[in-house]
């Protein structure tokens, strides 16, 4: 398996080795403000003002989370940064740093690596800036995996759980609504031939829906909309990764409440159900000014689970990694 498809580059990992590999991809990595020692030594340090540190991790594995007839491996570094920078920015700080493992197949170009590595420079660049890389671990496998670790700076904040909202609470989002399923429906049913997903073909249909096709290659999630939410009082947050439905009534469940929808302001069923947007979902007590870039989309009330225009929404489509896409997103 080659994982760059037009480069017919011959330096593959396994010929030119771990630490000759990482010779070329380190220039290319972006650093972070809050790095006090950054790749080179046996671990990284991490400026911590705050005294307490924001975790999370995610994992990208070839098959059930990506394809490379679809992704470039640009792309790849792209959206392995963005969805991680995504959970930080949900509890409503601000991301200082990625930690990057990577298992590729030994005829991996080293090409390749570089373009994951210029994929992440340019999401960290452009959507957390002053965020960056430091530090990381490069192995061989015969599935390529994307394994990210992610910190944020609370900067004296509280958290913003997903336990906080509140009867009464204004439910609002920031970002878009089914927009990256829609690319992945597109992709699925006609980025294929003779049922297996295709470059060339991928290629077209990102040509006649380049905006539905990068939202979900190469997500954009409002990474600073989670500081300005906390900033503006949101009493609950999560990125929607799953879906609106599901991602809601996680939300509901945490707060031991109910979230009523609009299916006008939402959208429709597609909106609902698609997942990966990575938008963030909040809610702000009624008494305060929705931040920049939120929109009301419901109201919290009393009960438990999803209503959509006050009647119980049971619908269980969405992302699911173990089941599979099993929503009705078209
Ligand atoms: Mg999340």
């Amino acid at each position: 398996m080659t994982i760059d498809r037009e480069s017919d580059h011959r330096d593959t990992l396994g010929e030119v080795g771990e630490l000759n590999a990482l010779t070329r991809i380190f220039p290319r990595l972006p650093s972070a403000a809050a790095e006090l020692i950054g790749p080179g030594d046996d671990a990284a340090v991490l400026a911590a003002p705050d005294k307490r540190m924001v975790i999370t991790t995610d994992m990208m594995i070839h098959g059930p989370d990506f394809r490379l007839a679809w992704s470039s491996p640009y792309d790849l570094g792209w959206k392995a940064a963005a969805t991680n920078l995504s959970d930080v920015a949900a509890m409503g700080a601000v991301p200082t740093a990625l930690v990057v493992a990577i298992a590729a197949p030994a005829d991996t170009p080293v090409s390749s690596l570089e373009a994951i590595a210029d994929g992440l420079r340019e999401a960290c660049e452009a959507l957390a800036p002053g965020s960056g890389v430091i530090g990381g671990d490069l192995s061989v496998s015969t599935v390529l995996t994307i394994v990210i670790t992610a910190f944020g700076d609370l900067e004296g904040r509280a958290p913003v759980l997903r336990s906080g909202a509140r009867v009464g609470d204004v439910v609002a989002v920031s970002g878009p609504l089914g927009r990256a399923a829609e690319g992945l429906r597109l992709l699925f049913n006609e980025g294929v031939v003779d049922g297996e997903p295709d470059a060339a073909a991928a290629a077209e249909v990102a040509a006649q829906h380049p905006e539905a096709v990068a939202a979900q290659l190469r997500p954009a999630p409002p990474i600073a909309d989670g500081k300005t939410a906390s900033l503006g009082g949101a009493t609950a947050m999560l990125d929607l990764s799953d879906g609106l439905a599901i991602d809601a009534r996680r939300v509901a469940t945490a707060s031991g409440v109910a979230l009523d929808l609009s299916s006008e302001a939402v959208g429709g069923r597609a909106q609902l159900d698609g997942g990966e947007d990575h938008s963030l979902l909040a809610t702000f007590p009624q008494s305060v000014e929705l931040p920049v870039g939120f929109r009301a989309i419901g109201r919290v009330v009393d009960g438990e689970g999803l209503l959509v225009d006050g009647v119980a929404y049971t619908e269980r489509g969405g992302w699911d990694p173990y089941a599979g896409w099993n929503g009705a997103a078209g």
